[in-house]
């Protein structure tokens, strides 16, 4: 067993990120975990064009990596490739037990901020197909598509923001939503429905995604007419919600029936010690200059928690 940190933060994204810059200029002995490499879901996005500061907007990826940077100037260890598995009571019934797929650590709080992933339809072919047509990230795999016609589901800010993605390389891009009024952001919306090579397929659900080799249509219900439909595409991108990434605090933590983390004012949660911030968190408004915020609010309040309970103050000894 190694040193017992003051903080372990799962999760790279930007609410881990800004957790891991506060707790680095603190001076805490703090270690962020990351699955993947750090930088989380914006650094699969597009432009970010409201995240404040930025006239104009930022690649997403960029934005992420200036927080990277700015951890790393700190001197923020951050273990990449390091999936946490669970985390759990110390035996001595106040630390934090981090399980990962490398080691057992302990640690006097934990910050979860490991986000949400993409839900799945679960519908024919979409499994079957994922890969060679089907997709969750259309900044990942839009340049496959280029002069091809493909369909983006679902009628949020994440389909209509990699709708007009698509459109770089898509000849045409329909929207199949289920409803006759996106929920995306207005600013968006209207620049969908301006857009030529974009096509809106009101009040359609997906029942399948056909194809052999690769994807080639997509059969759709049209629900005022209860009749089956066949668009002829070679990509579809889903976007019909998220699922938190919220599995490793599941028998610690109290959950929201979607599995969102429960916290009170000040981020934590149901657990003493252990703090959820950013979209893993029930209640995120799943923004990122939202998830910054909490987590510095996260860091700040477990640093809190962590000198009352060590009886120490980094601020009051000084370096
Ligand atoms: P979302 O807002 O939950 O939207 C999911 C979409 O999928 C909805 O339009 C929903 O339809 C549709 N849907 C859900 N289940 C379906 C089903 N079984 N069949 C067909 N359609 C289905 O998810 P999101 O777009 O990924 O966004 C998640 C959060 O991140 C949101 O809070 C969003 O504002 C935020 N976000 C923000 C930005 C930004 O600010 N630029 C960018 C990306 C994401 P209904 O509309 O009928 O429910």
């Amino acid at each position: 067993m190694e040193e017992i940190m003051d903080l372990a933060i799962i999760g790279g994204g930007p609410a881990g990120l800004a957790a891991g810059i506060y707790a680095a200029r603190a001076r805490q002995r703090a270690v962020l975990f990351e699955e993947n490499l750090t930088g989380g879901a914006p650094a699969l996005t597009g432009t970010i064009e409201n995240y404040p500061g930025f006239p104009g907007g930022i690649e997403g990826a960029e934005l992420v990596e200036r927080m990277r940077e700015q951890a790393a100037s700190f001197g923020l260890e951050a273990r990449t490739f390091e999936p946490v598995e669970f985390i759990a009571r110390a035996p001595d019934g106040k630390r934090l037990l981090v399980r990962t797929e490398k080691g057992e650590y302990e640690a006097w709080a934990v910050i979860l901020a490991t986000g949400m992933r993409p839900a799945r339809l679960g519908i024919p072919g979409e499994e079957e197909l994922l890969g060679r047509g089907v997709s969750y990230c259309a900044t990942c795999d839009g340049a496959f598509f280029r002069d091809k016609e493909v369909a983006v589901v679902g009628g949020g800010n994440s389909a209509v923001e990699e709708a007009l993605f698509l459109t770089r390389f898509a000849s045409r891009v329909y929207i199949v939503h289920r409803r006759d009024r996106l929920r995306a952001d207005r600013i968006l919306q209207e620049r969908v429905l301006a857009h030529p090579r974009i096509e809106v397929l009101w009040r359609r659900v997906p029942v399948e995604v056909k194809g052999d080799a690769r994807v080639s249509s997509l059969v759709l219900r049209n629900l005022d007419e209860d009749a089956l439909e066949e668009k002829e595409v070679q990509g579809v991108f889903f976007y019909v919600g998220n699922i938190p990434n919220s599995g490793p605090v599941r028998e610690l933590a109290e959950l929201d029936e979607a599995g969102f983390v429960l916290t009170d004012i000040s981020l934590r949660s149901s657990a003493a010690g252990v703090y959820a911030a950013g979209d893993v968190r029930a209640g995120s408004v799943k923004q990122v200059a939202a998830a910054v915020g909490e987590g510095v609010t996260a860091q700040m309040q477990a640093q809190r928690y962590v000198e009352e309970l060590l009886g120490t103050s980094y601020d009051r000894k000084g370096p």
